[in-house]
């Protein structure tokens, strides 16, 4: 069977002496050393109680420990719910709840979220605490860890369709749903993404991406298999972005497009000249509307764009690589890397009209984007309903709406919750915040519909204006009009401090069409 402790397996025998980890509190450890860790833990878990199918659930930022955690909890045929660091307590009480989990385990940092509901958990036998301080009244987990030996364990039967992970959805359209992922769901699609990334034991990983969050999650897999060296970063602040890059000679990069553009401005404000070894940067999980440029040109990264979900471990399209590209000219080279990409190897995917059809490949006929492949999910967790109305025969229903090209590029246009439809008119609220990331004074854009009298829904903009720079409604309102078929351009807008973000980096339109109808009464 296709397990994926098979990966760290790989690891420890290959590369047993190399570089696996360097945590955030600069520890490092070989993989060797990692494997011994992964064992002890093991061995914890299962002296807690812990049997295959068992619910371990995981709230923490990118450390060593959460890393550990994938293998030595998997080793075991436990299940991990990677809980997301930015949800209230009354969230994570649902989910621990929903999902029956035995095990929580917790970042000291993190535990003020727990502490209020911690009464209210019904199923929750033992808390384990990372980094535990003098505070900590439940298992200190270093000394605990230390307490059990690093030896290889005997693994129960496991068989590949075994479920590996309950993954809550990043809640961006409304309640998140608990996503069941098995190993060779998150194998085999580790297999595909190698295929096209080419990881290898010279490759240093920074792990930008929460690892709780199904990009994240599925990274860690390949370049374990591949003896990288994984550097975790508890924070994302783009200064320390850019001091870990030089210092420990990184290469590889995945990252949310917001996070990208935060690196942008601070590179614009503090240029400097620096050194780099960035072999590529992946950006994922949400549009990334005029970024490649500026990403080729000024910071000299090449840059890949993916888009998946949840539901499919996560990724399904992947930029054309870098060899198709090298032909083309600059122009048109970015514009097809601002488009989701070509389907994975191992990856059907497809856009279909609502009659089921394939739609012509001319970049222009808009279908909903469908996929079928052996990364999409078990199902959701106590959800047949929801199951059922998202894999029809076997094709996971994104709702996602997209164009394919004459070369099979496909380009998501908008989700279907967020398209504006403006006296008939469909509007990719994707494409017009393209169109105001190109403006200089605008740091962040987005777009949702609001309702009229008379075209029943106008887009209207929300806008952060970059530091110490001023705009006014009109200026926005003429630039949009300027650059676009006049009945896409905005015709109202917010302009906010920040916009509302799950801890993916995803922008919450829900908030943000709420606001605004509240706004109008
Ligand atoms: P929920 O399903 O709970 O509302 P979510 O859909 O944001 O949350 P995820 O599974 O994290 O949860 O995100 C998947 C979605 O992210 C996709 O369906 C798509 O809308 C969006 N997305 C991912 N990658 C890209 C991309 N490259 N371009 C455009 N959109 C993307
Ligand atoms: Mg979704």
């Amino acid at each position: 069977p296709l397990l994926l402790n098979d990966f760290l397996d790989r690891a420890a025998k290959l590369y047993g002496q190399k570089l696996a980890v360097i945590n955030c509190d600069g520890r490092e450890y070989t993989y060797a050393e990692l494997n011994e860790r992964v064992n002890r833990l093991s061995r914890g878990l299962q002296s807690l109680g812990v049997q295959k199918g068992d619910r371990v659930a995981y709230l923490a930022p990118n450390t060593l420990e959460m890393l550990e955690g994938f293998y030595g909890v998997f080793q075991i045929g436990g299940i991990i719910v990677p809980l997301n660091t930015r949800l209230k307590p009354e969230d994570y009480l649902f989910i621990l709840n929903h999902s029956e989990t035995k095990v929580l385990v917790c970042d000291q940092e993190l535990y003020h979220q727990i502490a209020p509901i911690r009464e209210k958990l019904q199923t929750v036998e033992n808390v384990l605490i990372h980094y535990a301080d003098d505070s900590c009244e439940d298992i200190h987990y270093d000394r605990w860890l230390a307490q059990f030996s690093g030896d290889p364990i005997e693994r129960p039967e496991m068989d590949e369709q075994d479920v590996c992970s309950l993954l809550y959805t990043s809640g961006t359209t409304g309640n998140p749903k608990g996503v069941m992922l098995t190993h060779r769901n998150n194998y085999i699609h580790a297999l595909s993404v190698q295929h096209h990334l080419r990881v290898s034991d010279k490759d240093v990983l920074l792990h930008i991406l929460p690892m709780f969050h199904v990009n994240g999650w599925g990274s860690p897999f390949y370049y374990t298999a591949n003896g990288a060296t994984q550097v975790m970063l508890r924070k994302i602040v783009p200064e320390t972005i850019f001091n870990l890059i030089q210092k420990h000679k990184v290469s590889v990069m995945h990252m949310a497009p917001t996070v990208l553009n935060s690196l942008l401005q601070y590179y614009d404000q503090n240029p400097q000249k620096f050194d780099h070894d960035i072999r590529v940067v992946i950006a994922g999980s949400a549009p990334a509307p005029a970024f490649v440029t500026k990403v080729e040109d000024e910071l000299g990264w090449e840059f890949i764009q993916v888009y998946g979900m949840t539901e499919s471990s996560p990724l399904s399209t992947f930029s054309p690589i870098r060899s198709h590209l090298e032909e083309l000219p600059k122009e048109q080279k970015y514009r097809l890397k601002a488009k989701a990409g070509i389907p994975m190897i191992g990856c059907d995917v497809k856009v279909v009209n609502e009659y089921g059809e394939e739609v012509a490949w001319n970049g222009k006929e808009i279908g909903e984007v469908v996929t079928r492949s052996n990364g999409v999910m078990k199902g959701y967790w106590k959800n047949e309903q929801a199951t059922m109305e998202t894999i029809q025969n076997g094709w996971l229903h994104t709702g996602d709406m997209g164009t394919v090209d004459e070369y099979g590029t496909i380009e998501i246009v908008d989700r279907k919750k967020d398209i504006i439809i403006s006296g008939g008119e469909n509007i990719s609220s994707i494409e017009v915040e393209g169109v105001l990331y190109e403006h200089p004074k605008i740091l962040e854009a987005a777009v949702v519909a609001l309702p009229h009298e008379k075209w029943g829904e106008t887009p209207h903009a929300f806008v952060v204006v970059k530091p110490g720079e001023t705009l006014t409604e009109e200026e926005v309102i003429q630039f949009s009009r300027s650059k676009l078929a006049h009945f896409k351009a905005v015709t109202g807008v917010t302009f906010v401090e920040e916009l509302p973000k799950t801890a993916s980096g995803k922008i919450q339109k829900v908030h943000l069409r709420n606001a605004a109808w509240e706004k109008m009464g």
